[in-house]
């Protein structure tokens, strides 16, 4: 795969998937807002694995930013064999009373960005024959909890479809659909995770673990973990009018938490 590009590097899954890269002897590319987290992240990869990491600080919501990694992607130069769209963040807000701008930027970070650079890594990679594309999607792509999961739902049928179009190329399109993993995702989003099963929880390195095994092998979806699996092969065959009960569940919290005052109020 050589030379792998992560967004989202510095924290939660994406700072994993670096630290697994580096140590499997990838050179790395670390994309990310926090110059800081990113640049300390490059120098323990470096000092730990022996490898060379590059730093590229890019707000993800930012085209102009997106086109700085997108060109990256495109270089022939040090050329990117595996691109890992990872960034993320979770909203803790109802669409209909919510903020219309945060909506816009998520819907950037998790979709048109994933787009852009899907494409920029893509054109590059078939040119030379090789090369993967590994997409963070979601289980929640498959019920009906906010914008969310919409977002993850198209990260998954965009993947499956880069996949499609990939055949034959020695390119490969993977999506993985993590369940509730131990990150910075709920803290950062002001999630409430105090009422999640303890069952449902996954750590970050078990995830990174099966996603990259699932891209070595050419899985097109990846679902780490047999819990969610089976969770996973539950949701396909239940009928949708069951599967959005779930939703109704994430509203009813939702409501709860924001009825609640604010921690810093
Ligand atoms: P996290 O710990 O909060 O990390 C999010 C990463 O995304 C950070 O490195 C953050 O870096 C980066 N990011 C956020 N906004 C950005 C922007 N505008 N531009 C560039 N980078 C940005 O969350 P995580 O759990 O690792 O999430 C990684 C992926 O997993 C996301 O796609 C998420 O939807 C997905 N996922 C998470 C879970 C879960 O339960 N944790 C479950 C399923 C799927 P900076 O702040 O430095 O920019």
């Amino acid at each position: 795969m050589g030379i792998a590009l992560v967004t989202g590097a510095s924290a939660g899954l994406g700072l994993e998937f670096a630290w697994q890269l580096a140590t499997a002897r990838h050179d790395v590319v670390l994309v990310a807002r926090d110059e800081g987290r990113l640049t300390r992240l490059a120098g323990q990869l470096e000092a730990a694995a022996g490898i060379h990491a590059e730093v590229l600080a890019a707000d993800l919501t930012d085209r102009a930013d997106v086109e700085r990694v997108a060109e990256r992607l495109r270089s022939d130069e040090r050329p990117v064999g595996l691109l890992v769209n990872n960034a993320g963040l979770g909203l803790n807000q109802h669409f209909v009373s919510g903020d219309l701008a945060a909506e816009d930027r998520a819907l950037e970070l998790m979709v048109r960005t994933v787009m852009a650079l899907s494409h920029a890594a893509a054109g590059a990679m078939v040119r030379r024959e090789r090369g993967a594309i590994l997409n963070v999607g979601s289980v929640a792509g498959l019920i009906a909890s906010g914008t969310y999961s919409a977002h993850k739902a198209w990260v998954r049928v965009f993947t499956e479809a880069l996949a499609v179009e990939l055949k034959g190329t020695g390119v490969t399109a993977t999506v993985v659909a993590p369940g509730f993993t131990r990150t910075e995702f709920h803290e950062r989003g002001r999630i409430d995770t105090a009422h999640y099963p303890a069952i449902g929880w996954l750590d970050a390195e078990d995830v990174v673990a099966a996603a990259l095994a699932d891209v070595r092998r050419g899985v097109v979806l990846s679902t780490p973990s047999l819990r969610y699996k089976a969770a996973s092969a539950l949701l396909r065959l239940a009928p949708r009018s069951a599967v959005r009960t779930f939703g109704g569940y994430r509203r009813a919290l939702l409501d709860e938490a924001l009825e609640a005052p604010a921690p810093d109020a």
